[in-house]
């Protein structure tokens, strides 16, 4: 699928379709939208949800040495002083001097603007946090600003998340949470955008480990992509260099994905060192340190830090899962979803708009519901409804036909193989949920048959 995706999938035709079907909108869109900010639609949202909750459920709820956190947006103007974000978290900009475009400087190829040729003033760092006001009164002294990582929320909570959770060294701290970032340079859909959402683990070790679990970590998070759906040789790792390093971090990782625009960071793993709480005590006077057992010491944990975008992951999924494919002439685009990120698990279809189908449909559609993301489309062909959810990537389509209301059963279409089988609707529940599990199409229940009708 690599070369196909490549080959057929364009970023153009991905913000298209995500328009087209309701994944995502552009932000403020009968404004005529606010620069790489998005929205979320009705479908979108579903995506984005299952892609948290399967990252939560992997390092939270299926792990003993992790516990969640979610805090606040706004943090006391100090903690970005301590963190050296005030004073390191920049870029180097250049500004056009006839046309006043501004550049990031290390973007650029040549020392001439990119778009008409004028000469580039000497670049200055370009502070990326957003700057706002607590309180009613707009003056120095009452700047705050957005958080640009979650990170800083989970140091700052340390010694509140040792003592209330009782976890011993090593143990991490999970969080998910918007960040906003000032960004020079944007684009590529949801790629780089000025808001976003944050999935950050800070592990907490012992100095002389880590090592040791910064390899833990990042073949944990490549091992988590894979089990999401997303291809082995669509992932690749790449190294920072000394100068790239940022100015907390010993060493960093890069995993890369194969976007549309090429290979491109989808998640940075960092080992922080003890640098953020050893700023934070300095500048609270406060101690975030923990008692070794074993030594009788207080030691400033290390802590390493696997920290991935949201909507990147959610890119990397769309691009990942999307397939073309010609089917008795004509052409048929789907998301290829792992089932357990699927915005919609099912869709319930009756034939045809007449009432005594439309009420048998009704009642499976109530009784699927309570089970799985489920939807009800009575409108087109179903042919067109079929098309309709695969571009939703909807794993399994119910269909109730006439002869429905004769037998009892109902046809269940598989998205990936369009092969159907039948089976009786009081078992379409179970059945339902073993597919869903993984379970071969053709392992049928009592009663079932493979449907021959075909589309
Ligand atoms: P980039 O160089 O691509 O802007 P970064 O190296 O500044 O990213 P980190 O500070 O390592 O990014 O942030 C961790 C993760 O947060 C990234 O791997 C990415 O998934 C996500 N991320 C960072 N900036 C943005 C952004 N502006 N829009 C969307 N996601 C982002």
């Amino acid at each position: 699928m690599s070369e196909q995706h490549s080959g057929k999938l364009t970023m153009e035709k991905l913000v298209s379709l995500c328009q087209r079907r309701g994944f995502i909108f552009p932000s403020s869109d009968i404004y005529g939208g606010l620069s790489s900010c998005w929205d979320y639609g009705p479908i979108g949202v579903e995506l984005k949800r299952n892609i948290k909750e399967a990252w939560w459920r992997s390092v939270v709820q299926e792990r003993d040495d992790m516990v969640g956190l979610d805090t606040s947006i706004l943090m006391h103007p100090k903690v970005w002083e301590a963190s050296g974000h005030l004073l390191q978290f920049s870029d180097p900009l250049v500004e056009c001097k006839s046309c006043h475009l501004r550049w990031r400087a290390d973007d650029l190829q040549e020392d001439k603007c990119p778009k008409c040729g004028g000469e580039l003033t000497e670049p200055h760092q370009f502070n990326l946090m957003f700057k706002t006001f607590m309180g009613p009164v707009e003056e120095e002294a009452n700047v705050v600003y957005l958080r640009p990582e979650t990170a800083q929320g989970i140091f700052v909570n340390f010694q509140n998340a040792v003592n209330t959770s009782r976890k011993r060294l090593p143990f991490g701290i999970a969080q998910i949470g918007k960040a906003f970032r000032n960004e020079i340079t944007t684009g590529n859909f949801i790629f780089r955008s000025r808001e976003f959402e944050l999935m950050e683990i800070e592990y907490f070790v012992k100095p002389g480990t880590d090592d040791k679990w910064f390899d833990y970590w990042l073949e944990e998070r490549l091992n988590w992509y894979m089990k999401l759906g997303i291809k082995k040789e669509n992932l690749r790792l790449r190294e920072h260099s000394e100068e790239e390093l940022a100015h907390y971090a010993r060493k960093c990782y890069d995993i890369d994905y194969n976007f549309p625009m090429g290979w491109s960071e989808l998640e940075g793993v960092a080992n922080r060192t003890d640098f953020d709480l050893k700023q934070h005590m300095e500048h609270t006077g406060k101690g975030l340190t923990y008692l070794d057992e074993e030594t009788k010491e207080h030691i400033v944990p290390f802590i390493i830090e696997p920290s991935v975008g949201v909507d990147r992951s959610v890119l990397a999924v769309l691009c990942d899962a999307y397939d073309e494919e010609t089917v008795r002439g004509e052409l048929r685009v789907l998301f290829r979803f792992n089932p357990d990120i699927a915005p919609f698990k099912v869709a319930v279809l009756p034939l045809s708009r007449k009432e005594n189908l439309t009420a048998l449909a009704k009642d499976v559609y109530t009784d699927l519901r309570p089970c799985f993301m489920t939807q009800y489309d009575d409108t087109q062909s179903i042919g067109r409804r079929y098309r309709r959810q695969d571009e939703l990537g909807t794993p399994f389509c119910v269909t109730i036909d006439f002869q429905s209301l004769e037998d009892n059963q109902a046809t269940i279409r598989e998205r990936d193989t369009m092969n159907q089988i039948r089976v009786h609707i009081a078992a379409l529940r179970d059945t339902l949920q073993a597919k869903l599990a993984g379970e071969d199409l053709f392992v049928l229940p009592e009663g079932g048959v493979i449907w021959k009708g075909g589309e």
